[in-house]
């Protein structure tokens, strides 16, 4: 039975009695009186006062934390007491100051029932009880409750001494000779003591000694029971024994007898139970003590009790390994001798602090080894409890010196691997495949102008110009499947500028996940260096263009026989000079060609062209070199309608199978096709050359690229056919590849973008006409080329004038109105579009026909303010002297029978 239900229980009978004296009383009905004479019924007043205590219980102790119900159980429990007092002053000073006069007045009016008034040794009962209850209810805390109880108790003692005098007839007991205590008041005396003092809980100190775990309380539990009921035998066995056997003195040795009897039985039945429990919980202590062993015998950590002056208590096996010492050699020692003169304060404050009941957690210190050596350890430890005091402390005790060890290597190379990150020339980057910095050096943050916060909040898209940025999915699946990769990029700068740089990524592993490692040059004086130089190379040529170009024509002219045959190695020779003067001027395009179209400048004139037709016109052209070399060529296209510069793409399919004849051995064959594929046409040129080793495969569309050095001079190339093709196809928005095998061949790939049938122009179609003899005024600086020209016109009964200037140009235009004017640009007194200015401010001059032959590059705008009449554009040495004279003498022909009209080349 649980404390609280013998509360309950108990107060509620003690409540019953009360509840039934009362009614007893009113209605004159008094069962315990008619018992026997001898036994007194509860006066009213006593009952009224322990249902008062009663109920100060029931608001007190049903909700404790309330304070109504705490004032209304104090207030009952004062009015009990007050009254009470006042029986006991009245009793003890005789002054009769009739406070139960209000109840015997009251109650008198019940009938003849004999009233009678409370006792003082009930009052005194009741005030000890009535202050139990004052106490507990008008205040907390653990000596509050402890006082309660106590008081509690003794008005369960008083109540069990009246029912001993009742038991042994002992009137003198419940206070027979001045106002005797009720039966019923003393059993309700006793249960309400018990039940208030039950109600203050286990650890209260008369509770606890009872109903605790230890030794002491199990002995009191079995033995004050029957120490109880022994006395009241005793007791009843004297009384009806003198009676019966009539020899006090036998009846008393009977009496002590039976009781030793039962005693010594109870004990030795109690000493089996305790005897047997004790062993139980030796075994078990002596299993625990046995699992704590095998546990200390195997942990890493050394386990050790010590005691408050630091005297070592336990010391497990690991201590041998730790320390050198075996556990035997260190226990009963202090542990002072561990410790070096500098950390033994360490060991007295962790002393003190277990001392006062807190626990030591992660204590750093060094301790000695036995060899003298020293070792850092980390310790925990608690407070050992015994019988409620600190007796000393349990604690575990790991070596770490190796992982410190370990940790500060770690921490070195962290900090030499920073200095490099950071002391590096080029920014490094780490950053994780969702594509968010995770490290980044000083480099990076001084290039791109962010600081490393900034950075570490950003994406590599963030930094990267917009048209890498868009590449760098593709970039991170290409890294992913090769695990590394090169390729250039820029970054813009936080002030809007754009930073060229070149990168190398890899993937690595970076705290356990996969990473892009990349470290980033600044290629700007490199970028600026390549411009100069093209710049350079390109002024070069520009000069070197007039030059060749009459050296070409006058060959040509030479070569036809213009000046009479030659003999066969005077012919030779000049064939030699024409070859390589062509390769000369190759270069030279291919250079001028290049750099144009790398810096854009070079406009494509899209118009609508059929990509059969391109095809074929690339092998016709290609022809007569295959028939030379020994090669066939297939060739297979589907007919399909592009939006392209026809020249262009012409150009870019004539350099591949030139290559493809270049590197291919005689009787080879080589395969030119177009084919649709999707919304594009895929040209092909296939090949069954030398082949292409795969570290090339990737360099070659670069300029000057070239698988072997020696491809320049043996095959004649540049190295800059595939560059140029590159730069055409991704003007036309294509792609351009290579797949090949070595000693196999290869094919080269190309793709255009099919023309959306919407946006098809019209094409207007040429026309040719009968030639006539016309005047032509031909101003250029260069004599040599003006009279190439003059003599190339004259064949065809063309009269032609040479001025080398400007001024003189404009001047014998308005005097002789040639049919046709050809214009040089560079003139040494003035912009050739100057000479076109003034000559429109001439009425008939305005819409003269006009050939503007220049080393320029013309764009559109450019040209429209050279115009006049009908006006062609010719760039030297894209339209060497042979073609200018075929292509100014169709155009003659076609104007001249038509009549004239707006030109367009
Ligand atoms: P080149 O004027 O030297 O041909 P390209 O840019 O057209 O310049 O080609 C660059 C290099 O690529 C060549 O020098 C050659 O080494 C290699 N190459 C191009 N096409 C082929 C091919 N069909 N077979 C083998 N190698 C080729």
């Amino acid at each position: 039975m649980t404390l609280t239900r013998i509360a309950w229980l108990s107060v509620i009978i003690a409540t019953g009695i009360s509840v039934i004296a009362i009614v007893g009383w009113a209605s004159n009905w008094l069962i315990v009186a008619q018992i026997s004479p001898q036994f007194i019924p509860m006066p009213p007043s006593t009952a009224l006062m322990f249902l008062l205590l009663c109920a100060s219980w029931f608001a007190y102790y049903d909700k404790p934390s309330s304070p109504p119900r705490r004032m209304l159980a104090e207030a009952c429990a004062l009015i009990v007491l007050v009254f009470c007092l006042i029986v006991l002053i009245e009793f003890l000073t005789g002054i009769p100051l009739d406070i139960e006069q209000l109840f015997l007045r009251t109650a008198s009016r019940f009938g003849s029932v004999p009233i009678g008034g409370m006792s003082p040794i009930t009052a005194a009962g009741l005030v000890l009880a009535g202050a139990s209850l004052v106490i507990s209810s008008s205040a907390s805390g653990d000596r509050r409750r402890q006082l309660a109880a106590i008081l509690a108790l003794l008005a369960a003692s008083i109540g069990f001494v009246i029912i001993l005098g009742y038991l042994f007839g002992a009137p003198l007991l419940y206070g027979s000779s001045i106002i005797p205590v009720a039966l019923t008041t003393a059993i309700a005396l006793d249960l309400l003591g018990m039940g208030v003092c039950a109600s203050a809980g286990p650890t209260c100190w008369p509770i606890r000694i009872v109903i605790g775990p230890s030794l002491n309380a199990q002995l009191l539990r079995g033995f004050l029971p029957l120490t109880i009921a022994i006395v009241l035998f005793l007791g009843w066995f004297y009384v009806v024994g003198v009676s019966w056997i009539g020899n006090p003195a036998l009846t008393a040795s009977l009496a002590l007898f039976l009781a030793l009897i039962t005693v010594i039985t109870i004990a030795s039945r109690t000493a089996r139970r305790v005897g047997e429990e004790i062993d139980q919980t030796h075994d078990a202590l002596r299993e625990s003590e046995e699992k704590f062993r095998r546990i200390a015998g195997n942990t890493i950590d050394n386990i050790f009790e010590l005691d408050l002056d630091g005297t070592i208590r336990y010391d497990s096996p690991a201590s041998e390994r730790i320390f050198g010492y075996k556990p035997e050699e260190v226990t009963g020692r202090s542990a002072e001798f561990l410790f070096s003169d500098s950390e033994l304060p360490k060991l007295y404050d962790s002393l003190a602090v277990i001392a006062n009941g807190k626990n030591v957690e992660r204590l750093e210190t060094e301790m000695l080894r036995k060899d003298g050596s020293q070792i850092l350890v980390e310790i925990n430890a608690s407070p050992i409890l015994r019988e409620e005091r600190i007796v000393g402390a349990l604690g575990f005790l790991r070596d770490i010196t190796e992982r410190r060890r370990a940790e500060s290597a770690l921490r070195e190379s962290e900090v030499r691997y920073r200095t490099l990150f950071d002391s590096t020339n080029d920014a490094i980057f780490i950053h994780d495949m969702g594509r968010k910095f995770l490290e980044v050096n000083r480099v990076l943050c001084e290039l791109t102008g962010h600081s490393r916060e900034e950075l570490l909040q950003m994406m590599p898209t963030d930094i990267n110009s917009p048209e890498y940025a868009r590449l760098l999915p593709d970039r991170i699946t290409q890294l992913r499947r090769v695990g590394h990769a090169f390729f250039e990029a820029a970054f813009v700068r936080r002030d809007g500028t754009v930073a060229p740089i070149e990168l190398s990524s890899r993937i690595i592993e970076y705290k356990g996940k996969p990473a892009v490692l990349a470290v980033a040059r600044d290629i700007t004086e490199r970028k600026q260096m390549e411009r100069m130089k093209d710049q350079f190379v390109s002024t070069v040529s520009h000069e070197l263009r007039t030059p060749l170009t009459s050296i070409r024509a006058s060959l040509g002219l030479l070569a036809s026989g213009v000046s009479g045959t030659l003999p066969e190695k005077g012919q030779r020779m000049l064939e030699i000079a024409v070859t390589n003067t062509d390769r000369l001027v190759r270069l030279i395009n291919d250079i001028l060609d290049s750099e144009r179209l790398a810096s854009g400048k070079t406009p494509m004139e899209k118009k609508t062209c059929n990509a059969g037709q391109l095809v074929t016109q690339a092998a016709d052209v290609m022809k007569p070199l295959t028939e030379k070399a020994g090669i066939s060529l297939s060739v297979e296209s589907q007919d399909a309608a592009l939006w392209a510069d026809p020249d262009r793409i012409a150009q870019a399919l004539t350099n591949l199978v030139g290559n493809a004849i270049k590197f291919s051995p005689k009787g080879g064959r080589i395969w030119v096709t177009a084919e649709r594929k999707e919304n594009q046409m895929v040209f092909k040129v296939r090949d069954e050359g030398r082949g292409i080793p795969p570290d090339k495969l990737g360099l070659l569309f670069e300029r000057f690229q070239q698988v072997d050095a020696s491809d320049a001079r043996e095959k004649g190339g540049t190295g800059l056919g595939l560059s140029i093709s590159r730069s055409i196809v991704e003007q036309h928005n294509g792609r351009i590849w290579v797949e090949s095998t070595v000693g196999k061949g290869s094919t080269f790939f190309f793709t255009v973008p099919l023309l959306p049938e919407a946006q098809a122009p019209l094409q207007p179609e040429a026309t040719t006409g009968a030639p006539s003899t016309r005047k032509v005024l031909i101003i250029e600086d260069d004599p040599d080329l003006a009279n190439i020209l003059a003599a190339m016109l004259e064949r065809h009964n063309i009269q032609s004038h040479i001025v080398l200037t400007g001024g003189k140009g404009i001047a014998l235009s308005k005097q002789m109105h040639p049919d046709l004017i050809v214009l040089d640009l560079i003139l040494p007194d003035m912009d050739g579009s100057i000479v076109v200015e003034d000559l429109r401010k001439d009425n008939i001059l305005r819409s003269v026909p006009l050939v503007v032959y220049t080393v320029r590059e013309l764009d559109e705008q450019q040209r429209e303010n050279l115009r006049l009449g009908e006006t062609l554009f010719f760039t030297k040495s894209r339209i060497p002297p042979e073609q200018f004279e075929e292509k100014v003498v169709q155009f003659m022909e076609r104007i001249f029978e038509d009549g004239g009209s707006t030109g367009v080349n």
